[in-house]
């Protein structure tokens, strides 16, 4: 399947001169939905995954059905002040100024494979956060898959000690 006829770009959206790439367009098609998430579990077994970490919010439109497929867990990153028990804090910059990404303490256990998952690879900002965050709590990352990479963003430089799966390039 050509999963690319499902993306929409959409111009100029949030900011002028942005590019986005819109993927509600794979979601509401099952059968695009499907053979996306079909592919990333391929690769989870692949890669031999205990548990898929995603950030909000894509990153769990992505990941929990993967985790669902595997019958293994799902832990969420979130946004500063939305998880209610313990957390450790990453921070990353965004292009003007920084944001901070949470887990739960005890969301991964010290050794459990981890698969990070999101839709899109950009500058790598949030998921170099995301695999300080699970380093911390002791986990292995042993994969981080996505649908979609923007391979002028340079991403990968900054992950280029981990294994990356991407099912589309722009
Ligand atoms: P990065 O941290 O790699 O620079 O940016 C990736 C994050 O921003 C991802 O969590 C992703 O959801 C979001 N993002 C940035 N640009 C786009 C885009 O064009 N389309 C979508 N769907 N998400 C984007």
């Amino acid at each position: 399947m050509d999963l690319k006829q499902y993306v929409t770009t959409v111009e100029d959206w949030p900011k002028p001169g942005i590019s986005f790439k819109d993927i509600t367009t794979i979601m509401d098609n099952g059968e695009a939905y499907k053979y996306a998430t079909d592919q990333i579990v391929e690769y989870a077994k692949k890669v031999n995954a205990d548990i898929i970490v995603g950030p909000e919010a894509r990153g769990f439109i992505i990941g929990c059905p993967v985790a669902y497929s595997l019958g293994i867990g799902f832990a969420p990153v979130r946004k500063e002040g939305k998880l209610p028990r313990e957390v450790i804090r990453a921070e990353y910059g965004l292009e003007y100024g920084k944001d901070i990404l949470t887990m739960h303490k005890d969301a991964v256990k010290p050794g459990q494979r981890v698969l990070i998952v999101d839709d899109l690879l950009a500058t790598g900002g949030t998921i170099d956060a995301t695999i300080r965050l699970v380093e911390e709590l002791g986990g292995v990352v042993v994969g981080c898959a996505f649908l979609i990479e923007l391979t002028y963003l340079e991403g990968r430089k900054k992950l280029k000690d981990y294994d990356i799966c991407t099912l589309m390039q722009y």
